[in-house]
């Protein structure tokens, strides 16, 4: 049986307050929460604090102890030792004594059981650190999910911004297309009109008095070309005119562009 007053460090005399200090004192610095990298060693020494508290703290239960110890650590136990000898000797009080005498049984020592109370200690340590660990994983657990989530959210935002880029340039391309293909119309009747005011109908009248287009189409040249507005040779693309079919180099071009929206003159 171990001492618990050594246990708590007081002596066999100390009072219920040097008792509850001592033990709350002792208490406090080998609890296991206190003692992370020795959780066992702590939950050991925590177990027999608060066994030796259990014991000592209550009136009936310190009287039978302190009576165990009187009786086995009585050097004269082994000369007059039959008494200390007889099985459960000392666990007895002498109001227990009585009791006996009375009723012819002894009572039950209610809820002492030093084993039974390690034991749950023990438990509970465990299980309170198992519970600290499943809450750890659980914390864990939330902690990857929420950037999961983070991430899938980013991940929908690139994909709506990319979506909405897309759907603006289409919209600008279009509206390119359709301001093209108007102007081209525009340009067209105006080089009608041209022709009509100045009653030109042949092939050559009409190349005479062609403004020509913005919208030459670009013929790439093997070799420099003769432009049919300047005759100049020039120039290694040819830009063919979409109403009188000549091939114009890039000076025509810049020059009837001016002439054409009246920068020129
Ligand atoms: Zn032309
Ligand atoms: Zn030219």
């Amino acid at each position: 049986m171990s001492d618990h007053y050594a246990t708590l460090g007081i002596e066999q005399t100390a009072t219920n307050d040097e008792i509850t200090s001592a033990y709350r004192r002792l208490a406090m610095r080998h609890h296991p929460d206190k003692n992370p990298e020795d959780i066992v060693g702590a939950t050991e020494r925590f177990q027999k604090i608060q066994l030796a508290y259990e014991i000592l703290s209550e009136e009936y239960k310190r009287r039978r102890y302190d009576a165990s110890l009187a009786t086995s650590n009585d050097p004269q136990e082994h000369m007059f030792g039959s008494r200390a000898r007889t099985p459960g000797a000392g666990l007895y009080t002498f109001d227990d004594e009585l009791f006996w005498a009375f009723f012819g049984f002894r009572p039950q020592p209610s809820g002492w059981d030093p084993r039974f109370e390690g034991r749950r200690a023990w438990d509970e340590a465990v299980q309170r650190e198992r519970e600290r660990e499943r809450e750890r994983e659980r914390e864990r657990q939330e902690k990857i999910r929420k950037e999961r989530e983070r991430q899938d959210q980013l991940e929908r935002e690139k994909a709506m911004r990319a979506e909405a880029r897309r759907k603006a340039e289409q919209a600008e391309k279009r509206a390119a297309e359709v301001s093209r293909s108007s102007r081209f119309r525009q340009e067209s009747l105006d080089q009608q009109t041209r022709w009509q005011k100045a009653g030109a109908t042949t092939e050559e009248q009409k190349a005479s008095t062609c403004l020509h287009s913005e919208f030459c189409e670009k013929i790439p040249q093997r070799k420099k070309f003769k432009c049919d507005v300047c005759r100049a040779k020039r120039g290694m693309v040819a830009f063919k005119c979409p109403y009188c079919h000549k091939n114009l180099c890039q000076l025509c071009v810049t020059h009837y562009k001016a002439e054409r929206t009246g920068t020129f003159k």
